[in-house]
């Protein structure tokens, strides 16, 4: 299959200061990225999405390596590698005095798309912001802004969108609108790369899914399978009366204690049932008053992939 991202032992050092030490954010990042995919890039805070994202888009300088964007080597043609690429960032950076058509237009322009091939209109419909071309942006929703942040990366009609983060902040209603034009926009033809926190987000829009943690590539594989091995769930009981400490039987399992009476446990649902953490309190004498669940805490995943990876 050809790749419309194709990232080889790539590394990036920032420099340090007088009081920072220089910082290794990207350590031997080698990735493919399929033309015509949703490839989500997934890792918490700090584990080096943005700065590999930067690097793509000619922001940061890399280290070493290679990056290869829509057959582009960004050493070797970095205007062309450029131009292959829309980015929507975290942070929504506009002119709110401007109407949503008059922005495009604008960002058109510095793209230098000829007037006549511009695709105001267009995109605002594909965003469903058709109806708010003329509205002060100022007026616009958090998610209408979001929405209006990825037609504005879509003016120079890039084959690969970026997006970094994109509903964080958004609400459930708003993100899915998102998810919904941002899907559109993939059956039109364009590859998405997309960096989140939310594993319920990864799991909707993606095909396939790479984990980051301190600038290395700690898993890569279909979103199936990643999903199968992240599948850690939580389970909270609270108890009739105080607890003297974690009880026994239940020492060998990832549990933790909450104040006096709620005891929490994480558990892949693939090896424990509940039953069985049930039982044991039953057979410590110990009532359950309630039992709450949650599901996977992509925070806890990193950390158990990390602490596997680094063993
Ligand atoms: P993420 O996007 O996954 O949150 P970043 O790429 O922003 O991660 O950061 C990766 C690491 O590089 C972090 O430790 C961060 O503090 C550091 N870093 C990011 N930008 C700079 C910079 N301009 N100078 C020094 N260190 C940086």
């Amino acid at each position: 299959m050809e790749n419309a991202i194709s990232i080889r032992n790539l590394d990036k050092t920032y420099a340090g200061t007088k009081k920072s030490p220089p910082k290794k954010a990207l350590d031997d990042v080698s990735l493919d990225i399929p033309k015509g995919s949703i490839f989500g890039l997934l890792g918490p805070n700090g584990a080096g999405k943005s700065t590999l994202i930067n690097i793509m888009a000619g922001l940061v300088v890399k280290t070493s390596g290679e990056v290869t964007v829509w057959n582009s080597n960004i050493d070797e043609n970095m205007r062309q590698a450029k131009a292959s690429i829309g980015i929507v960032p975290q942070e929504i950076n506009y002119d709110p005095f401007f109407t949503p058509a008059k922005l495009l237009d604008i960002q058109a322009g510095l793209y230098g798309v000829p007037a006549k091939e511009r695709r105001t209109m267009e995109l605002l419909k594909l965003v469903g912001l058709e109806d708010k071309a003329e509205a002060y942006t100022r007026s616009l929703s958090g998610g209408m802004r979001r929405r209006l942040m990825v037609a504005k990366a879509m003016v120079h009609n890039p084959p690969i969108l970026v997006l970094d983060e994109p509903t964080a902040g958004v609400d459930v209603q708003l993100r899915q609108d998102l998810w919904r034009n941002v899907k559109e926009l993939n059956r039109n033809g364009v590859t998405i790369l997309l960096t989140t926190h939310y594993l319920e987000e990864a799991e909707e829009m993606c095909d396939q899914i790479a984990i980051i943690n301190h600038g290395k590539i700690i898993a890569n594989e279909s979103k199936e399978k990643i999903l199968a091995r992240i599948d850690t769930k939580e389970i909270k009981f609270r108890l009739d009366r105080d607890l003297a400490g974690i009880p026994k039987r239940l020492q060998k399992y990832n549990v933790e204690r909450e104040g006096k009476r709620t005891l929490t446990i994480r558990y892949s649902p693939e090896e424990h049932f509940i039953g069985e953490f049930i039982e044991i309190l039953r057979k410590d004498g110990y009532e359950i008053a309630d039992i709450s669940t949650d599901d996977s805490n992509l925070e806890d995943v990193f950390l158990q992939m990390t602490n596997s990876s680094a063993a």
